[in-house]
């Protein structure tokens, strides 16, 4: 990995034609370590959100010990990488090898699922184990959230009780789980569905060992605030949790992707063409900015010239990316220099979460180089106070004195 003092000296020494992660560290373990200290409960990382390796031992070195896995790749990664890990295979649709391997093979022991069908298929492909921790994934409602996860996933109201009393016969421990939606921007949602979830527990009559309350966390993508601060989803969560019909000794869970990691990474594109007000940038809804073109998220920018000193005044521009399916269009235009021109750069913030996981190499495109850098430009959600400051861009003066060292 590069290794640079700021991102805008690293464009002027580098003048990247690929599209670049810049990895910050510090800022993935500072939302580690406000998960560890700052929220109730265990943490499994929800892996789908950003499953690079740097990722990942960073959040190992700042002690997150739980994951949340997907698939046999991701069981696979994270059990090769850091076989003490707690690893909770969260998928409520598994295959019968899938499950197999992760419980003979790779020690998993946590599995969720959400109808009868597939706790069969659990105890079958397990031999019946003795030792299975089981949680029912349980629907919920979605509402506040930017991205639903609702429908294809969890039991029905009506559907519950009878699962989870059946589970609680074969289980060597109970878990109830939902999702609220992802980037939810309700931290009421957490107590809802948690009230919600009391009562089919009450109704089946059973004991609950385990209060899995999902991800869905957001992060921050505006550079004024524009989400409660996340105490108050941990405030909501410590609350609920306490006044839930569960035993005095239940674990509660959770399974942060986004928020974990999207301040650890941003994306750093060119622009390779202008026409009108239009620019033809090295990435785009193909690639990393899939929620820029696909869903109109607005995320945080900053432009820098390796040529010139930009412009203060900034106009509304259309972006689009390199592939050749007119649809790599940026859902909505967004505010830049008015002369950025061709190789000149847009650092996009914020990207950690799912920019990566969503790629493709579709056209050809979607090669990555990778930086860490120690500037901290974008604003943090974990820094409420500072929410309201702008993206500082260094002076040209201020950038020669910086450096670049080229690690490999
Ligand atoms: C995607 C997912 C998560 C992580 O969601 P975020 O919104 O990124 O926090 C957690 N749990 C399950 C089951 C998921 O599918």
């Amino acid at each position: 990995m590069v290794h640079a003092s700021g991102i805008p000296v690293f464009v002027d020494q580098v003048r990247p034609d690929d599209p670049f992660f810049c990895f910050r560290p510090e800022r993935l373990e500072r939302a580690a370590t406000w998960f560890r200290d700052s929220f109730p409960g265990q943490v499994f990382y929800a892996v789908k959100a950003n499953p690079a390796l740097h990722i990942l031992d960073g959040l190992w070195a700042a002690g997150i010990r739980g994951f949340d896995v997907a698939s046999p790749a991701e069981i696979e990664l994270v059990a090769t990488r850091f076989p003490e890990a707690d690893l909770a295979y969260m998928h409520p649709v598994k295959n019968r090898n899938a499950i197999a391997r992760a419980y003979h093979e790779f020690g998993v022991r946590r599995f969720v699922l959400d109808s009868h069908a597939e706790l069969q298929k659990i105890l079958e492909a397990t031999n019946f184990a003795k030792d299975l921790i089981l949680v029912v994934r349980v629907g919920v409602s979605n509402a506040g959230a930017a991205v639903p996860l609702t429908g294809k996933f969890g039991a029905s109201e009506a559907e519950a009780p009878g699962l989870l009393r059946e589970t609680r016969r074969v289980a060597s421990r109970l878990g109830v789980s939902f999702h609220v939606g992802s980037q939810s921007l309700n931290p009421g949602a957490w107590p809802a569905a948690m009230a919600n979830i009391s009562r089919l527990i009450r109704k089946a009559a059973v004991t609950v060992d385990i209060v899995d309350v999902g991800g869905g966390f957001p992060s921050l993508y505006k550079s004024d605030g524009g989400m409660p601060a996340l105490a108050d989803y941990a405030a909501s969560v410590d609350d609920a949790f306490e006044d839930m019909m569960v035993l005095e000794s239940a674990e509660l869970w959770s399974e942060p992707g986004r928020a974990l990691v999207a301040e650890a990474e941003s994306l750093l594109v060119r622009v390779d063409g202008v026409k009108g007000d239009a620019l033809y940038l090295n990435d785009g809804g193909f690639g990393a900015l899939y929620d820029a073109v696909n869903l109109g998220w607005e995320f945080p920018v900053r432009a820098h010239s390796p040529e010139k000193a930009l412009a203060g005044r900034t106009r509304a521009w259309t972006l689009y990316g390199p592939t050749c399916d007119s649809a790599d269009k940026f859902a909505l235009p967004v505010r830049l220099p008015a002369d950025i021109g061709e190789g000149d750069y847009i650092e996009f913030g914020n990207i950690g979460a799912y920019g990566r996981s969503m790629s493709t190499r579709f056209n050809g495109f979607g090669g990555y180089g990778l930086v860490e850098t120690d500037d901290a430009p974008f604003a943090s959600a974990y820094v409420p106070e500072a929410w309201t400051a702008p993206v500082p861009v260094p002076a040209p003066a201020e950038i020669a004195t910086l450096a670049v060292s080229l690690k490999p």
